[in-house]
């Protein structure tokens, strides 16, 4: 479904609540243009909608205080990703 060619979607004034990382190897499907598979996802609110899950472009599009810091915040998350990994190491096993 592509909701910026759907009626009765707002296509602004949307703010961000929250941005995910789905993990390695993990994507969903952008809610607003129903094609994108993101990993680093976007969690858009609207007065007047529901919540979505969307892509960094489709993010940037719905709010003009976002223009030009979808890729940024893509980045930041992939850096915490990153970080993430080289702190997992496995830990010494404790069995007897
Ligand atoms: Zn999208």
């Amino acid at each position: 479904m592509n909701r910026w060619k759907s009626k009765g979607v707002p296509h602004k004034n949307w703010f961000i609540v929250d941005q995910l990382d789905m993990g390695h190897g993990s994507t969903i499907t952008c809610e607003m243009c129903g094609t994108q598979e993101i990993r680093y996802v976007h969690i858009m609110d609207h007065n007047n909608y529901k919540r979505l899950a969307v892509g960094c472009v489709c993010a940037e599009n719905m709010s003009i205080s976002y223009k030009g810091k979808g890729k940024e915040a893509e980045r930041q998350l992939r850096l915490k990703a990153a970080k993430e990994k080289r702190n997992a190491r496995p830990k010494p096993s404790t069995s007897p």
